[in-house]
């Protein structure tokens, strides 16, 4: 259920890793895998607080409530004193690359072209991106929560 923070915590810069709905992933193998790759579990599910690698604390947790969506990335935000990184890939957490006009000048609108210097190439989906309206709107609100 927590689609939308991770998101944006990619667009803050994160590396953070999603197990979707409908992905059947079991509560053991995210605990696993957040053992194994240092990461920190934040879940609108409480059952994890019963987890032994969540309760003696070698797994960092955080139970997220039901919130709007920035209100709960600034929780995320205050409890682990994140401050903005480079962005990531908010669709498939991969690293982005700065890349210039030309290297892209196939996939990009004409216009789009024309009025941008800098493109970013995504390392896992290779789609591109640049800073547009959508982008203002993201950065404009990831503003708001870091400060
Ligand atoms: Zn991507």
């Amino acid at each position: 259920m927590l689609g939308g923070l991770a998101k944006w915590l990619r667009a803050a810069g994160y590396d953070t890793y999603y197990a979707g709905e409908g992905t059947d992933v079991s509560d053991r193998s995210l605990i696993e895998k957040a053992l194994e790759e240092g990461r920190v579990l934040l879940t609108s599910d409480g059952g994890f607080l019963e987890r032994r690698p969540v309760r003696d604390g070698s797994v960092g947790f955080m139970k997220v409530p039901y919130l709007p969506l920035e209100e709960q990335l600034r929780l995320v935000v205050d409890r682990f004193a994140l401050s903005r990184r480079p962005s990531r890939c908010m669709e498939c957490n991969g690293e982005l690359a700065t890349v210039p006009p030309g290297a892209v000048s196939d996939r990009v609108p004409p216009g789009v072209l024309r009025d941008h210097e800098e493109f970013f190439l995504c390392g896992g989906c290779r789609r591109v991106f640049w800073h547009g309206s959508h982008w203002e709107r993201i950065s404009g609100r990831l503003e708001r929560v870091f400060g």
